[in-house]
């Protein structure tokens, strides 16, 4: 046709369909759940659309998506009364890619990933190219007064034409894929019906798979009564016939025709609304995977209903594995969970729901409370959003706390004494075995420390939460209530240091009185401990010290006082001599440009081993995390 235009893709999006195309992945079935949550979410903005304003829908009303196979043509196409796509829309979104999607798919890839990662990386779509040769997407949308038609065979281009039939969607999408030969065991109904039953079930609209019928005509009278009474029940089945044979009066044996019907695969009824007990963990799990777009299980999450002066529903996941761009997006990235009002999904990936250090969470929120056409702006202001967030807040912190608590308690059962051996070993087992929050704090103990450090209303309750390597620690990660249990009785602050790494730390000179007297000190090789640290100030009324700092407080008797004092009275001009000389180093060169000052030159108490130590005074950040606040912006 004249308006067909050719277009490049993307140097990103020839690598990735290169890729996938080439894919020796088996379990290609995955396409199907990435077009049909393209489906949905083009659903979803319809009828938010719809919400705000009521002429939207035009002549296409239903919410729905329909999926058809034609085993002559080989295709099949899964076609949704969405949103739509303009022309342009066309081109940029089945066109080009986030650079950092693809190149961070293609590297989980190369890392014996699986296909099924797809979704995860925002270029879900062409997935369409585990199974098609060629893809052909109809597209019409109110923003653009033509229907289009996209189309590639993954030779690097695509092209965009006007559609020749005209505007025959009304508004939505029709994705239709030209099967390769391998894949033409989807031209199956049963198997096209399996697949799409398993990836629609969370999905808020009706899914149809179009399936054939044989049915007698004499029998046909009594589907159409039974077409009423389903339509009375809102179930919607659409029945076309294919060739209409007529009714013969004098044939006793009943007369096949073929039709074909729309069959419903999915429920839809929302989760969240259902009570607890009738959900099962494994429909938890497949919730979760359909709403985060994550290939595992959630690791934890907590079902509750809101109730009082606001009420809403949520479904709250936390996720086993941090997504690959966690703290790289640390400052940018939304938050996930879901707003929806009324089963209306109103936002996704926005602020004001959880707080930044909590935005691997995922789930889902409905609330009755709440305006339908409410807008961006307006849920920065709510009050009930406030209300809704620090709800949801409490509800992760208890959850990551029982978890913490479940890991312990489990501790605990194993010191006690079992009578049966058998019994004791199968629990020796368990103990090797990591638990829950091990496994948690390992993916996401960076985000809790940051919580730490910006949420001033729940910095106590995260300080629980928190785990640190100590000298006595034997490798792990360890509670501050751990270090507490095992203080000293005299003992008034709680000791830390903070290095590279664990190792250089241990051969430290500061560390060497405090491993003679036997004080436990937590060694921080993370650079968010510090700074977490600092703004807790103490726990449990223990304040945290550095014993990297000047003027650490060792407890002493009088007798060790009194030496002391002499010491340093009679070193006092060695100190004085030092003080100078290295005053007038500073004032020159190197030491100069870097800012280096001497503060003060002493006697020190803590060293048993090595002859000097240069310490940071009390106040500020460690000599470590300064250089580390230097090489980084934090
Ligand atoms: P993602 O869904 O993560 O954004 P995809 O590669 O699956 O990434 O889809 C790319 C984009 O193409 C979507 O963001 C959407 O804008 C558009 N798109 C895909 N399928 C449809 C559809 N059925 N209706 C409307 N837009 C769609
Ligand atoms: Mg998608």
């Amino acid at each position: 046709a004249e308006s067909s235009e050719k277009h490049e893709f993307q140097a990103e999006v020839n690598r990735l369909m290169d890729i996938i195309i080439n894919s020796l992945y088996t379990d290609k079935q995955v396409f199907l759940r990435e077009l049909i949550s393209n489906a949905a979410d083009a659903l979803e903005k319809a009828r938010f659309h719809s919400v705000q304003d009521e002429t939207f829908l035009g002549d296409t009303k239903d919410f729905e998506v329909k999926i058809e196979h034609d085993a002559d043509a080989k295709t099949i196409s899964i076609i949704d009364t969405g949103i739509g796509m303009s022309k342009a829309d066309l081109i940029n979104n089945l066109g080009t890619v986030a650079k950092s999607g693809t190149t961070n798919f293609l590297e989980a890839m190369a890392e014996g990933g699986d296909a099924n990662l797809i979704g995860q990386f925002g270029v879900g779509f062409y997935s369409a190219f585990l199974v098609a040769d060629k893809v052909s997407v109809t597209s019409k949308c109110n923003d653009d007064p033509v229907q289009h038609v996209w189309e590639s065979s993954a030779d690097a281009s695509f092209t965009v034409v006007d559609d020749p039939r005209g505007n025959t969607l009304g508004r939505g999408t029709r994705v239709t894929l030209h099967l390769k030969e391998d894949a033409h065991d989807y031209l199956s109904e049963d198997k096209l019906k399996e697949s799409a039953k398993k990836y629609s079930q969370f999905i808020q609209f009706p899914i149809y798979v179009k399936v054939k019928k044989e049915v007698d005509v004499e029998a046909e009278e009594d589907d159409d009564d039974d077409d009423k009474e389903d339509e009375d029940e809102e179930q919607k089945d659409h029945v076309e016939t294919k060739d209409e044979e007529e009714k013969d009066e004098e044939d006793k044996k009943p007369k096949k025709k073929t039709v074909f019907e729309w069959e419903q695969v999915n429920t839809q009824k929302a989760i969240w609304l259902r009570a607890k007990e009738d959900v099962t963990e494994e429909e938890y799990n497949e919730f979760y995977k359909s709403i985060s777009k994550d290939y595992l299980d959630p690791l934890a999450y907590t079902h509750f209903n809101a109730e009082g002066e606001i009420e809403f529903k949520s479904i709250l996941f936390l996720p086993k594995k941090a997504p690959f761009d966690m703290m790289d997006n640390y400052w940018t990235k939304k938050s996930e969970v879901k707003l929806f009002v009324r089963r209306v999904l109103v936002a996704e990936k926005f602020d004001e729901l959880l707080p930044r250090y909590l935005n691997f969470v995922r789930g889902v929120v409905d609330s009755d409370d709440l305006p339908l056409n409410v807008s961006r702006e307006q849920l920065q202001q709510n009050k009930i959003m406030k209300v809704i967030s620090k709800k949801l807040v409490r509800k992760v912190l208890e959850l990551m706390k029982k978890l913490a608590k479940d890991e312990e308690s489990g501790g605990d059962d194993e010191e006690e004494e079992s009578e049966e051996k058998e019994e004791k070993e199968e629990k020796k087992e368990k103990k090797d075995e990591e638990g829950l929050w091990t496994k948690f704090w390992k993916e996401f103990n960076k985000n809790l420390k940051m919580g730490c450090y910006e949420d001033d209303s729940n910095r106590s309750k995260l300080s629980k939460l928190l785990r640190f390597y100590t000298t006595k620690s034997e490798g792990k990660e360890v509670s501050l209530d751990k270090y507490l249990d095992r203080m000293q009785e005299s003992q008034e602050s709680i000791y830390y240091m903070s290095g590279d790494s664990i190792e250089t730390m241990k051969k430290a000179p500061s560390l060497q009185i405090f491993l003679k007297k036997d004080l436990e000190v937590l060694m921080l090789p993370d650079h968010l401990d510090e700074p977490c640290l600092q703004k807790l100030a103490d726990y449990e009324g223990k304040k945290f010290v550095s014993i990297q700092k000047a003027d650490v407080k060792l407890d002493e008797t009088e007798e060790e006082k009194k030496r002391f004092t002499k010491i340093k009275d009679m070193y006092k001009p060695l100190t004085d001599w030092w003080k100078k000389k290295l005053t007038d180093l500073t004032e020159s060169g190197a030491m100069k440009e870097a800012g280096v000052k001497v503060e003060k030159v002493e006697v020190s108490k803590r060293l048993t081993e090595s002859p000097v130590v240069v310490v940071t005074s009390q106040f500020g950040y460690s000599a470590q995390q300064e250089k580390v606040m230097k090489s980084q912006a934090f």
